[in-house]
């Protein structure tokens, strides 16, 4: 288990940063942070790899649907876990490929654009790195990818 402790918003942040490139002017991004919450146990590039898969999908998502639209990302506090939720404006997942997103190669970009290994590689790193869990909840204008991430480390 992680034994770093890591301060999240600090970690989103440079996250954020990093693609302020890729997110343009169109993006809004609104950051909706609970700075009470504390550090967590955590690899901090490790999550800032998923950090940048899942921005990188809902700036592709908003794009994909003629340019505009909101990122929003939220932390909160979920009992003894803390969530980091990146909530995009995008036409969402259909229903029909929710079931397929977290398997490796499955994309629906064209080739060369996207690998399919993004939500894979994230699947991995939130759950058997960080004995979290991520998971979405999708409706056209409405897509939330969860991550939800022990705040204290699991005995071993
Ligand atoms: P890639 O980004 O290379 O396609 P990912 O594993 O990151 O691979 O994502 C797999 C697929 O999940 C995407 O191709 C897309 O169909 C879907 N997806 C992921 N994030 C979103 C999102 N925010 N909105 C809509 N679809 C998404
Ligand atoms: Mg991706």
């Amino acid at each position: 288990a992680p034994h770093r402790e890591v301060d999240v918003h600090e970690l989103l942040d440079s996250t954020l940063l990093m693609l302020s490139g890729k997110i343009g002017s169109r993006v809004r991004v609104v950051k909706d942070y609970d700075r009470s919450l504390p550090d967590v146990p955590a690899y901090p590039a490790e999550l800032n790899q998923v950090w940048t898969n899942l921005i990188d999908n809902a700036v592709s998502a908003i794009g994909s649907d003629g340019g505009d639209g909101t990122l929003t990302v939220r932390t909160a506090r979920e009992g003894d876990r803390l969530l980091v939720e990146f909530r995009d404006t995008g036409p969402g997942v259909p229903e029909e490929i929710r079931g397929r997103i977290f398997d490796p190669f499955f994309t629906t970009k064209p080739v060369g654009e996207g690998t399919g290994l993004g939500l894979d590689i994230s699947w991995r790193i939130v759950v058997s790195k960080h004995h979290g869990s991520l998971q979405v909840e999708s409706v056209p204008g409405d897509t939330r990818f969860q991550v939800l991430l022990p705040l204290t480390a699991p005995e071993t």
